[in-house]
């Protein structure tokens, strides 16, 4: 059973109103004209927030969890709501701030990316670096390993021939096959977009078999740790890019291809699982937590850390996630405010308009 019945409130979208009964509900498009999900991240935030709330020393994140979101106001522009003010917790694990925060990541990269491809002759390529699977008291520890391997790798004269610049993530996915050996044990991994010198496919090519003896000796293990490496292939084509040129439209799909890594890596589908609290989801709860406080999992270096400078892009983990995108100073002056409210008994926002004069 759901917590959240909200197939029984007998509140129904209709197709570009939504009004019923007195009662308008929030509708925010994005460019594509799909919705944006507000109802389903504050939806999943309560639900973290409870488990939070099962853990005494959690209880203060909890609070500020529950009031994430809670009150949003947008102004009106060209037809589409854009974010003016909100109150967002913050909180490492809050499924409404790592959406904001995949938002404003996956904005920045592709402007870092364009203005890469706009300057120098890169071609990019992603890596993954993983290690064992670890046990929950072992994952923080781990972790805080892989960031000082990352520095040994990055340093590696070898790396640093072969590479322009990176993005770097690191994820942390659990084992939640009650079947496999390595039930409820942790992964963390990085996902790194490398971009590489034009001529890197001949005479600085790096073979998977190196990628992984670098990652072994920068980890200081005696295994060898399972590591991924693949060129950014463009993405299909849409029938859109018929008309572009070759050169213009193989760049736009390796973009979007690009645009696929660029996502804040805690997916809260990993931390807990179902509707409910349980057990098994507040231990999950408790040992992220742990792992991820005061860690930075995004970083950039080389030219894509220049350019994030250069352009001034704010920082998309610990910064503000009001403003995800350009646009925020036009939207200022946008005459119309339209408020939106978290409303507990229909578990959804309600929207309230004022009109204001300039
Ligand atoms: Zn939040």
């Amino acid at each position: 059973m759901s917590l959240y019945p909200d197939s029984s409130t007998g509140i129904k979208e209709q197709s570009s109103t939504c009004v019923q009964k007195d009662v308008e509900l929030l509708r925010d498009l994005n460019a594509k004209g799909e919705e944006r999900d507000w109802k389903g991240k504050k939806k999943r935030s309560i639900l973290m927030a409870k488990h939070l709330e099962a853990v005494e020393a959690l209880a203060k994140k909890a609070e500020r969890m529950y009031d994430c979101g809670n009150y949003l106001v947008f102004k009106m522009k060209d037809g589409r709501l854009k974010l003016y003010q909100a109150y967002f917790c913050k909180v490492r694990l809050c499924p409404m701030c790592n959406w904001r925060r995949s938002l404003k990541i996956a904005f920045q990269n592709k402007k870092i990316v364009q203005a890469v491809n706009e300057r120098e002759k890169v071609k990019w390529v992603f890596l993954t670096l993983t290690v064992r699977n670890v046990e929950g008291e072992e994952l923080k520890p781990t972790m805080d390993q892989m960031t000082k391997a990352w520095n040994r790798f990055a340093g590696y004269a070898r790396f640093k021939k072969s590479v322009r610049g990176y993005f770097r993530a690191m994820e942390v996915t659990r084992n939640w096959d009650k079947e496999s050996e390595w039930y409820g044990t942790y992964h963390p991994h990085f996902h790194v977009l490398l971009a590489v010198p034009n001529d890197y496919f001949g005479r600085n090519y790096i073979k998977q078999t190196e990628w992984t003896s670098m990652w072994q000796k920068a980890m200081q293990i005696d295994y060898k740790p399972i590591v991924h490496v693949a060129k950014v292939k463009p993405k299909k084509e849409s029938p859109d890019f018929v008309e572009m040129e070759q050169e213009v439209r193989k760049t736009i799909l390796e973009q979007n291809a690009i645009f696929e890594v660029s996502k804040y890596p805690v997916k809260d589908t990993d931390v807990i699982r179902g509707n409910k609290v349980t057990d098994e989801n507040i231990q999950t709860v408790k040992d992220l937590d742990k792992a991820l406080a005061y860690k930075r999992l995004i970083s950039y270096g080389g030219i894509l850390k220049e350019i994030h400078k250069e352009l001034q892009l704010s920082d998309a983990e610990d910064g503000d996630l009001i403003h995800i995108d350009d646009d925020s100073d036009e939207v200022a002056n946008g005459a119309v405010d339209v408020m939106a409210y978290w409303h507990v008994g229909l578990n959804n926002y309600v929207i309230s308009r004022r009109e204001t004069n300039g």
